[in-house]
């Protein structure tokens, strides 16, 4: 966008204006104020024009929980304002198990805030971004253009650009936002810890008789869990229809159950049916709660698994968002702990900026896993904890989680523990920042 403008070194550049490239970028740029932090956001993929995007409601956009923690850190990053006119609050979380007794209801007003937490359609937070990014005075942002190669040196990295008036550029700190697939931590031979769940996410959006009223739903079946996330009412004319985001975890085709057979319901037998014998299969899993399920949009399955980066920092170098730690989306967590991670990363820079220390020096990046660390292992392990437990139909196990939903029900530490968890508030005493 502002290629003329490139200069052969900067202090930080990010590879990759993804989600989360591009708002670690937008709270650097908050956070150093006025000092002269030079910073290029660099993303292979063409910007796309905030207007263009603007287009008319779509009843199948894609969307993301922000945890209230989120709307804290974008509210520092000063882009809370624009978002917030077009995000649904969540003001209840209904979780239960399908044919069992446990049941537990999350209040906002219980643990002293307006919303537990807001969903938002993923082009409306990429169109906040992106015109933020636009009209950044302290920014270099430069796409198409993707970082080809790095070369480690002992004060930061020498980059190879592809598609920039510049092919070759030194940076003081490389931050990895190259998302999930990151071709760059393979160059470098960052290895990463996998673990795939044997199974895959159905996404999709569905419309209901009833108005959810703020309420998100997490609901374990003999399937798998199941979560409805609650939207804006979509309109055509006159029409308004009860929307909301399905995100419905089935086994992979060829799993085996533990009575040796094959799943009945696995994700592409699910994904292929009709849509008038898959919302009654919906319908069967979720109950009536939202009345009628009338619609269903179009399907997507999404691979489920957890992947982390060996290792997260190197001299010069620094991983954030999917490339360091890419999780099971079910408890949606993944964007919301790598906002986490990113305003660490950005105050510890501006702050060793101010002492004149470089952004890519040891002593900031072990800082920065310091603080993030602890947050990091508890979040993937809440997730990974979480999904299976709840995806297991043993009888055990599923006795162990009803005994637990009914333990949060009646003892508030443990529902406040919870709801902190799925808040993205785990370490703080406050609700406030
Ligand atoms: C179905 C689903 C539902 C989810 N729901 C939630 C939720 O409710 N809440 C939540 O918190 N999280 C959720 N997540 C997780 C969340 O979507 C991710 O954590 C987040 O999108 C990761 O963003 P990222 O910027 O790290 O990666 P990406 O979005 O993959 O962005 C990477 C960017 O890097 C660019 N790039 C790649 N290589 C290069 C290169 N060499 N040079 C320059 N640029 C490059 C790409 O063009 C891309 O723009 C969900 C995930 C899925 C799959």
């Amino acid at each position: 966008m502002t290629d003329n403008k490139l200069s052969a070194e900067y202090d930080i550049v990010i590879a990759g204006g993804g989600l989360v490239g591009g708002s670690f970028a937008l709270l650097l740029e908050r956070l150093a104020g006025g000092s002269a932090l030079r910073v290029l956001l660099l993303d292979a993929a063409p910007v796309q024009n905030p207007e263009n995007n603007a287009g008319a409601a779509d009843f199948d956009a894609r969307s993301t929980a922000l945890s209230w923690g989120s709307r804290l850190i974008y509210e520092q990053a000063g882009l809370w304002p624009a978002l917030a006119s077009d995000v649904t609050a969540i003001r209840d979380i209904h979780v239960s198990d399908r044919g069992h007794f446990g049941a537990t209801r999350l209040h906002s007003e219980q643990m002293g805030v307006d919303a537990l937490g807001y969903v938002a359609e993923n082009r409306h937070l990429g169109r906040v971004l992106q015109q933020a990014l636009r009209d950044s005075k302290q920014l270099t942002v430069c796409a198409p253009a993707s970082v080809e190669h790095v070369q480690p040196l002992s004060d930061g990295a020498m980059l190879t650009i592809k598609g920039a008036s510049l092919e070759k550029i030194k940076t003081r700190l490389l931050v990895l936002a190259d998302g999930g697939r990151s071709g760059l931590c393979q160059q470098l031979g960052i290895a990463v810890q996998q673990k795939h769940y044997g199974q895959q996410a159905l996404i999709c959006n569905i419309a209901f008789a009833n108005d959810h009223q703020g309420q998100a739903f997490e609901r374990f079946t003999d399937t798998g869990p199941l979560a409805v996330l609650p939207l804006a009412d979509h309109r055509t004319g006159r029409e308004r229809q009860h929307r909301g985001a399905l995100v419905w975890t089935l086994a992979d085709t060829n799993n085996i159950n533990a009575k040796g057979e094959q799943e009945q319901y696995s994700a592409e037998r699910i994904m292929a049916l009709p849509d008038a014998e898959f919302i009654d299969a919906l319908q069967q899993r979720f109950g009536w709660r939202l009345g009628r399920i009338t619609q269903a949009g179009a399907r997507s399955l999404f691979p489920l698994s957890l992947t982390v980066a060996r290792e997260q920092i190197r001299p010069g170098i620094v991983l954030l968002g999917n490339s360091a730690h890419t999780l099971h989306p079910v408890a949606g967590q993944g964007l919301n702990l790598a906002l986490r991670d990113a305003r660490a990363l950005a105050g510890l820079i501006v702050t060793a900026h101010k002492g004149d220390r470089s952004p890519g020096s040891m002593e900031v990046l072990q800082a920065f896993l310091a603080a993030q660390s602890g947050d990091q292992s508890k979040t993937i392990a809440f997730s990974d904890l979480t999904t299976r437990l709840f995806s297991n139909s043993q009888p055990a196990l599923a006795m162990g989680r009803n005994l637990g939903l009914l333990m949060m029900d009646l003892m508030p530490p443990a529902k406040g523990w919870f709801a902190r968890q799925a808040m993205g508030m785990a370490d703080r005493r406050s609700a406030r920042l």
